[in-house]
C-alpha cells in the first residue's frame, strides 16, 4: 500500500507541476509577494506517524487562513458549543474578506473559516487573556501537533498583516457594533494577524492536521484533542466553507475536507486515512493554490480517498 501511495504522490505532483506559473501569488503584503512562485510541496501524514513527502515539503511558508482550522478546534475546546452563539455554519459563497452578509445577519458571520468568522472565533479563544498569551498558546499547539519546535510566527508577516489590516479591522468593528466581540478590536486582530503569520512546512502542517483524520485524537501524543463528533463537524465545515466562494468546486474535484490559505498552502483531511498538506503559491481567483488543488485532486482520485464513498 505504501508503495502505491508513493506512486500516486509522484503522479499527482507531475500533473500539479503543469500548473506552475499559471496562478497569481498573493501580493497584498510584500512578504508574500516576494515568495518564489514555482514552489511545490506535498506531505502525507499517516496515522502511524510516517510522513511521505515530495518537492518543497520541508520549506516553511505562511499558513495564513489554514490557521483558522486550528483556532476553531482550540476555541471549541475552550468554550464548547457556546462558540455557535458567535458564528454560523453555513457556506458563504463569497470572498474571504466579504462584509456584505454581516449586516443582514446582525454581525454573526456565516462560518468560522471566512475572515469575519475566524476573527469571531479567535475572540472567543482569547477568553480574557493577552495577545501574547493567546498567540503563544496557538504556536505551542501547532508545535506539539507537528512534533517540531521550529514552528514560529514570522514577525515581518505579522507586522505587514497589521499595517494592511484595514479590511479585517472593519469586519471586527462591524461585529463589535452588533455586540459580537467580547474583547477590544485591537486585541482580537492582534491575535488574528499573528495566527495568519505562522510559518510551517507541508511536513509540519500535515502532521498537525492528523487529529482531524483520527476522530480528534492526536496519534503522535495520544491526546484526545476534541471529541470525535467535534472533529467530524470541523471536517464538515472545512468541506463546505474551506475555500470561500470556491468551496463547491473543491468538494466536487477533491471530495475531501480542505482549507486554503493565501500563502498557497492547503490542508486536506482524509478521515481515517491521513492528513495531507500541499503548498504552491500561485492562487486561483478565490485564493486557493492552483497546483496544490490539482495535486490533491489527482492523489485523492488515485488513492480512492473520498468522504462520499
Ligand atoms: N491574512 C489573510 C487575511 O486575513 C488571510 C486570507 C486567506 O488566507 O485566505 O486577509
Amino acid at each position: 500500500m505504501t508503495d502505491d501511495l508513493r506512486i500516486y504522490i509522484d503522479e499527482a505532483m507531475a500533473l500539479a507541476a503543469e500548473q506552475l506559473g499559471k496562478g497569481r501569488v498573493a501580493d497584498y503584503i510584500p512578504a508574500l509577494a516576494k515568495v518564489e512562485p514555482n514552489k511545490l510541496g506535498f506531505a502525507l501524514a499517516l496515522p502511524d506517524g510516517t510522513v511521505h513527502t515530495s518537492g518543497d515539503a520541508d520549506e516553511a511558508f505562511s499558513i495564513q487562513s489554514v490557521s483558522k482550522v486550528f483556532t476553531l478546534a482550540m476555541a471549541l475546546r475552550r468554550v464548547g458549543s457556546s462558540l455557535w452563539d458567535s458564528v454560523g455554519r453555513e457556506p458563504s459563497g463569497s470572498a474571504f474578506n466579504s462584509i456584505v452578509q454581516l449586516e443582514s445577519e446582525h454581525g454573526i458571520p456565516r462560518n468560522p473559516l471566512i475572515n469575519a468568522g475566524a476573527i469571531a472565533t479567535t475572540d472567543r479563544l482569547i477568553d480574557g487573556r493577552s495577545v501574547d498569551a493567546v498567540a503563544e498558546e496557538i504556536v505551542d499547539f501547532m508545535r506539539t501537533r507537528a512534533g517540531d519546535d521550529r514552528v514560529a510566527i514570522d514577525l515581518d508577516v505579522a507586522m505587514s498583516e497589521s499595517e494592511t489590516g484595514a479590511r479585517n479591522r472593519s469586519l471586527s468593528h462591524f461585529m463589535d457594533a452588533f455586540g459580537n466581540l467580547k474583547h477590544p478590536v485591537e486585541t482580537v486582530v492582534g491575535v488574528y494577524f499573528r495566527q495568519c503569520a505562522i510559518a510551517m512546512s507541508c511536513r509540519q502542517l500535515a502532521k498537525a492536521g492528523l487529529f482531524l483524520a483520527m476522530e480528534g485524537r492526536d496519534p503522535l501524543t495520544g491526546e484526545q484533542l476534541v471529541e470525535p463528533h467535534r472533529a467530524r463537524r470541523i471536517n464538515a465545515i472545512m468541506m463546505l466553507c474551506g475555500h470561500y466562494g470556491n468551496s463547491g468546486e473543491f468538494a466536487f474535484r477533491v471530495g475531501l475536507p480542505g482549507k486554503s490559505g493565501v500563502g498557497g498552502g492547503i490542508l486536506c483531511i482524509a478521515p481515517g486515512q491521513g492528513s495531507i498538506a500541499v503548498w504552491s503559491p500561485g492562487l486561483n481567483e478565490a485564493g486557493t493554490s492552483l497546483a496544490g488543488a490539482v495535486a490533491l485532486e489527482h492523489f485523492a482520485y488515485a488513492a480512492g480517498w473520498s468522504v462520499f464513498d
